[in-house]
């Protein structure tokens, strides 16, 4: 049994104790009701929200807001226009603040962490190190220049950093690029170590934020960071927008990211274009203010509601559900280290002899339960690991209750009871 299991056990005894654990905040679409194949309809109980979280109450209410005065942003001198541009341009300010960004960073609004990710590998100027437990999208991008270089993650974290150590040591690394949480086990990486470690050797560190940013504080300052990345539909936000922050150097000396209007400061037919610098040169086209305003919407509120309630609610049901998931035989929960006990609201785990699609399917069809089976966009992790079949995943938040862990549960129980 793991160190994680064994905290488990001791919450475990509190959680008896202390009894229900309610939602955290409200969440859009709560009280949805699925039809079940019983003809029966049931409240939804979300268990994807890595995947793509539902949006905060107070997310929808600042883009309805920003919708009612919403005009052409950057280039219009009406008053609405002015509007709508000074909050595309707060926006940028609120995440900054958010994730502890330098005063001179530079924060460009992408489609998602893909994209940004995208846009990151587009101006690195040298070789990559990436470990083989990313998720496609801090992987695919890499290798596409042909500068990746992977380290196979070891079975501990400390034996990792030294893998890590040699590879860096070897040969330089311009960039370490590196999840924070996992996708797909929910362990948290110690960042401090890893921004240590890349700087050690004169790398950058690039922090694939996307499984973190809406669990746990983040400081780009603090922990050294110098490129962070994270998507909008993550953190409680989903109106199409993500987030690159980091060190404007690179990303000035690239080429724009896509070429057009926005992008240019003066476009001349003989002499060529004068492109601008900043975030502006990577964000050509009209930008989407809308999923902007929803992430800072979103940082605001979760700032609010404070990260330290947050992480003992999320760590609460965490461990609810952990200890339920050991309970069940033939249950086994995913793991890439032994030595992390660290982990934001994801449960991944296999049931033996079940096809994960089977087991996602039952929970919705009988019970109107959302989890996400397969590999998770981490095909290499899951095949080292043993799981080339695929996995269930788990994963929750904010607007997730014990109620909802405890239907999770004895909807496993009653699957598992079905040989
Ligand atoms: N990185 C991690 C760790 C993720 O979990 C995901 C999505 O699941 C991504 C990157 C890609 O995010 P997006 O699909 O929003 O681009």
């Amino acid at each position: 049994m793991t160190a994680v299991l064994d905290n488990t056990d001791v919450y475990a005894a509190d959680l008896d104790a202390t009894g229900s654990i309610t939602a955290l905040a409200d969440v859009v679409g709560a009280d949805e009701l699925v039809p079940t194949v019983s003809g029966e309809q049931v409240r939804y109980a979300n268990f994807d929200y890595a995947a793509s979280a539902p949006a905060l109450a107070e997310v929808a209410a600042a883009v309805t807001e920003a919708l009612g005065q919403y005009a052409s942003v950057h280039r219009g001198a009406g008053h609405l226009s002015q509007v709508t541009t000074a909050r595309y341009e707060q926006a940028r300010e609120t995440v900054r603040r958010f994730v502890g960004g330098r005063a001179d960073d530079t924060v460009v609004f992408t489609r998602n962490t893909t994209d940004a990710i995208n846009l990151a590998a587009h101006a690195v100027p040298g070789d990559v190190v990436v470990l083989d437990i990313e998720h496609h999208a801090n992987l695919l991008p890499w290798q596409r220049t042909g500068r990746a270089r992977v380290v196979v993650a070891q079975p501990t974290f400390a034996a990792t950093v030294a893998a890590l150590e040699a590879e860096l040591s070897a040969k330089p690394a311009a960039l370490l690029a590196i999840t924070a949480a996992s996708n797909v086990t929910g362990e948290v990486l110690p960042i401090r170590t890893l921004t240590a470690l890349a700087h050690r050797h004169g790398a950058r560190i690039l922090v694939d934020g996307a499984q973190l940013v809406a669990h746990r504080p983040v400081s780009l300052v603090g922990y050294g960071i110098d490129y962070l990345v994270f998507s909008g539909h993550k953190v409680y936000a989903p109106f199409g927008a993500g987030v690159l922050i980091g060190r404007g150097d690179w990303l000035d000396a690239a080429p724009p990211y896509l070429v057009g209007g926005g992008a240019t400061a003066h476009v001349d037919l003989e002499h060529g274009t004068d492109w601008h610098t900043g975030a502006a040169l990577h964000e050509a086209g009209s930008p989407n203010v809308l999923g902007a305003v929803a992430i800072a919407a979103a940082a605001d509120a979760i700032k609010h509601l404070g990260f330290e309630l947050l992480g003992y609610h999320e760590r609460d049901l965490r461990v609810r559900l952990d200890a339920g998931l050991a309970r069940l035989d033939g249950v086994t929960p995913l793991r890439i280290f032994d030595d992390v006990d660290d982990r934001v609201g994801i449960a991944g785990f296999s049931v033996e002899g079940r096809p994960a699609r089977e087991v996602a399917e039952f929970l919705s069809q009988h019970h109107g339960i959302g989890v996400r089976d397969g590999k998770f966009c981490a095909h290499p992790l899951l095949v080292r690991l043993g799981y080339g079949d695929g996995a269930v995943r788990a994963s929750f938040g904010l607007g997730t209750s014990s109620d909802d862990v405890d239907r999770l549960l004895a909807a496993l129980a009653e699957f598992l009871a079905t040989a």
